[in-house]
């Protein structure tokens, strides 16, 4: 599935950092590091030289939220599934959420995740970091061994898919992340509302209950106020879907608390108003919101306000996902369409080429601590770069899914960027 060369070459391509764009450069690559970067390279012998005329260089991505199954949910999706799509969609490292079977709440069960993840990692060159759970088996009332986790090498705390609602609990997640230095990931949302899509006219045709944008701001409120006596802890607010949300990320940045947040590009892509038939792919947790939140979203992630993009990939085998919106499970894959639905909101003038690559790769590889190792592409760097052409665009079909799950609500869409190559070290895929 990959060659290996100790020594490559790039030749002629546009290079994308979060410094600028480069329009043609050539990159020569030994033993999986970047040894130059320059103009009209002189070529040595034995070099294996790959044309990148027309296409565009630019660092592998860092996923940070990731369902990825791993252990024990194979009826949805394997670690050889969920790293493969991965590769497919430019991805070099993704972060696993906990919500497993068992929960990833102790270091038996990283473990297990560890071995399931192995040989998957060895093939495809994409790593797997994993998180451990905020309360015990997800149930929200007694706290999970947080410094053996840390100590372990989990890379953050979260109980997605459910909110933690006890403020004591918040209260000694967040002594925990000041005492390990991990972030807390908050699925912001109080139970209750019962409600699978936001107010508007397929909520009411379908006849379920609207899911308010309440239910996930009032817990951000309360937890920015818990953290205030945690100055030492780190909240991040996953997959922000609502505009009050973000005004409370906002204003909690200005006054220096130290909270981050996520957007999935789901939120980025579509508003409620797409969502015209009983398509249960467009089942998500949180919803879709109207256009003005959508129109927030990409104002934020532009302006630094949000700090970059994950996935929020969720695998269902077909018939958890079922027929109808009110049976579906919650949720949409995303791994492979990612780095496609960047590119097509930087052509529309969304974001900048420099803000892809920071909201893709460099500054989810700097909250996950790993961008020593990915995030960018410079002299005396480990390579982890993806080739893209970015003149080519397609409509999704199940063909670009390499996922074991195929609900994907990108399905139908035209998306810019073709994924050409992805170089992780000595390794070049080639697709
Ligand atoms: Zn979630």
């Amino acid at each position: 599935m990959y060659h290996a060369y100790s020594h490559y070459v790039i030749k002629n391509v546009e290079l994308w950092t979060e410094r600028g764009v480069i329009s043609s450069v050539d990159l020569e690559v030994i033993d999986g590091h970047i040894h130059s970067v320059e103009k009209d390279l002189i070529l040595t012998k034995g070099a294996h030289v790959i044309n990148g005329n027309g296409w565009t260089l630019l660092p592998a991505g860092v996923d940070p939220q990731v369902h990825l199954r791993v252990p024990g949910q194979a009826e949805k999706e394997t670690a050889g599934t969920g790293l493969l799509a991965a590769l497919r969609g430019g991805i070099g490292a993704v972060l696993s959420m906990p919500n497993t079977k068992p929960t990833i709440d102790s270091i038996e069960v990283c473990e297990a995740a560890v071995l399931e993840l192995e040989e998957a990692e060895h093939m495809t060159g994409v790593k797997a970091y994993l998180t451990g759970s905020i309360t015990q088996a997800l149930k929200g009332k007694s706290p999970a061994p947080y410094e053996e986790l840390a100590k372990w090498g989990v890379k953050a705390f979260t109980d997605d898919g459910l909110g933690v609602v006890d403020d004591d609990l918040m209260r000694s997640a967040f002594k925990a992340s000041a005492l390990t230095g991990l972030p807390i990931l908050q699925h912001a949302e109080f139970p209750g509302h019962g409600g699978v899509l936001a107010a508007g006219p397929m909520q009411e045709k379908l006849g379920i209950a609207p899911y308010p944008a309440a239910a996930e701001a009032d817990m951000v409120a309360r937890d920015i106020n818990i953290l205030r006596d945690y100055p030492k802890a780190h909240y991040h607010v996953l997959h922000v879907s609502a505009h009050e949300t973000l005004e409370l990320v906002s204003t909690a940045k200005k006054q220096a608390l130290n909270v981050t947040c996520e957007v999935t590009p789901h939120h980025l892509w579509f508003s409620s108003d797409d969502i015209v038939d009983d398509r249960t792919s467009f089942k998500m947790n949180p919803p879709l919101r109207g256009v003005a939140d959508r129109a927030a979203l990409r104002h934020g992630l532009a302006d630094g306000t949000i700090d970059f993009v994950a996935t929020d990939h969720a695998p269902h085998e077909a018939s958890a996902k079922g027929a109808n919106f009110k049976t579906s499970a919650f949720g949409t894959t995303g791994l492979e369409t990612s780095l496609r639905v960047l590119l097509t909101l930087v052509r529309e003038g969304v974001l900048s080429p420099q803000r892809l690559v920071q909201v893709f790769s460099s500054k989810p590889a700097q909250f996950l601590g790993i961008d020593k190792d990915i995030g960018d592409i410079s002299k005396g760097r480990p390579m982890a770069g993806v080739l893209v052409d970015r003149q080519s665009a397609s409509i999704i079909t199940e063909d670009d899914l390499y996922s074991l799950s195929k609900n994907s609500c990108f399905l139908g869409e035209k998306l810019d960027g073709k994924i050409q190559a992805v170089f992780l070290a000595d390794r070049y895929y080639a697709f």
